[in-house]
């Protein structure tokens, strides 16, 4: 027993969890990057073998894995996102109340991310063209579709061949009219509803096990960064990560709280108090899903919430309500535009609005995938996807945070929800 215990300590101090692993690897790749640019001579070792060899291939492989999901998650997640609407006899009146108070936080989300980075300017200072020369040519003249189009693309000719060119907006339209029609028939189409379940799971093991190389991927990424652009990648990178805790915190301390006293006359403090455990636990698991029966739980016995609201509206926006991925994508959005010297115009901004709240309904609850659905985002506008490579290496910190304000968005909404619906105990709320 006590060598057992002896043992699991042993082992748990040789292998620290992937959040320190990524952090390790951050902070080793800038300092390797760092050596390289400043104490390495520019040779054929150094240049091609090193850092246009090694670590280009490795860090662009852990992207291309991270690619290689987007498809499917998104799909799965999102058949049995609106699956599980339609499945609610709640649907309806709390349904639609929900729906719309996350599409309408999740956009409120993006335009305070956006309005902080104008501000800000995180990406300025750091010339990312340097970093990837070959990349910017396909950018801005790709972007030039008409509003006509960009609408009726949404409606997608063929699904298949949408998910072939991995157009994220007709996917989202299919996979959506695809749950409904599998709640709408139930117990008639429970094997194919069952597969998308059975295959959602499979999709978010298979995301776990790619995070799990995340530290070498990571390590060379930044590694290669640093070792080409030196010092002025690091403080655009402070600056981008300040500007995104910051949109972080005023959706999380202000708006939310703002909204809950408005609609329910209820003490902020005393919610963020209670909620604090909720949010820590997903703060350190960077997952969403996995705090959906603490956020339940803490709802119903410390602020009286009804379980029957509750067991719909938490694991509905766990899976399609993310205002802190949105705030991290309409930042990486004006700091990857600014990093590659790309004006972006209103209509632009516009439409990052738009995508970065539909992005927010794909992105499951798991680590990174956020980093993943930006992509979306990216391509929306006709910035380089590659520029993701250069906030991969930090984001892992901000995943955290970010998934606590995600996850604190759901309950206020459920609060809510249930103070409307008269089914929020009060009692239970204002006692200590
Ligand atoms: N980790 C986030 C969550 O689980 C999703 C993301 O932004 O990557 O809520």
């Amino acid at each position: 027993m006590v060598r057992n215990r002896k043992e699991t300590t042993e082992k748990s101090k040789k292998k620290p969890g992937l959040s320190t692993q990524i952090f390790i690897a951050l902070l080793a790749g800038a300092l390797l990057g760092v050596v390289i640019h400043y104490w390495i001579p520019s040779s054929y070792i150094k240049d091609t073998v090193i850092v246009e060899g090694v670590l280009y291939v490795i860090g662009q492989g852990f992207i291309r894995l991270m690619q290689m999901l987007v498809v499917p998650l998104v799909f799965c997640s999102l058949v049995c996102g609106s699956m599980s609407i339609g499945d609610s006899k709640t649907l309806g009146k709390v349904g639609v109340k929900t729906i719309g108070f996350y599409l309408v936080t999740t956009a409120l989300a993006v335009c305070i991310a956006l309005g902080t980075a104008l501000l800000i300017h995180p990406g300025l200072g750091l010339n990312m063209s340097a970093v990837q020369k070959a990349d910017l040519s396909s950018t801005a003249a790709d972007s030039s579709v008409s509003l006509v189009d960009t609408l009726l693309n949404i409606i997608p000719k063929n699904p298949i061949g949408s998910m072939a060119n991995g157009d994220m907006l007709p996917i989202i339209v299919f996979a959506l009219f695809v749950g409904v029609m599998l709640a709408k028939l139930g117990n008639r189409a429970s094997v194919v509803s069952n597969f998308i379940s059975q295959f959602n799971d499979v999709m978010m093991e298979m995301t776990m096990t790619v995070m799990k190389v995340a530290p070498v991927g990571v390590f060379c990424l930044i590694a290669r960064t640093f070792a080409t652009v030196g010092f002025s990648a690091f403080a655009p990178m402070l600056k981008y990560m300040g500007n995104v805790t910051l949109a972080l915190a005023l959706q999380c301390f202000v708006i939310y709280q703002v909204l809950l006293f408005v609609f329910t006359r209820l003490n902020p403090i005393k919610f963020v108090k209670k909620f604090l455990p909720v949010m820590g636990f997903a703060f350190s698991t960077a997952t969403s899903n996995a705090t959906i029966p603490m956020s339940i739980d803490t709802l119903n016995k410390k602020m009286g919430v009804s379980k029957q609201i509750s067991s719909f509206t938490i694991p509905l926006g766990a899976t399609i309500n993310m205002d802190g991925t949105s705030i991290m994508q309409g930042v990486a959005v004006i700091f990857i535009a600014e990093a590659y010297g790309i004006h972006l115009t209103p209509a632009n901004l516009a439409t990052v609005v738009v995508t970065a709240t539909l992005a927010s309904i794909g992105t499951a609850g798991i680590p990174s995938v956020g980093l993943v659905t930006l992509a979306m985002v990216l391509n929306s506008v006709g910035l380089p996807t590659e520029g993701i490579a250069l906030i991969m290496g930090i984001d892992r910190i901000l995943d955290m945070l970010r998934t606590a304000v995600n996850i604190t968005g759901d309950a206020v909404c459920t609060t809510i929800v249930s103070h409307q619906e008269k089914a929020l105990n009060r009692e239970v709320f204002n006692r200590n």
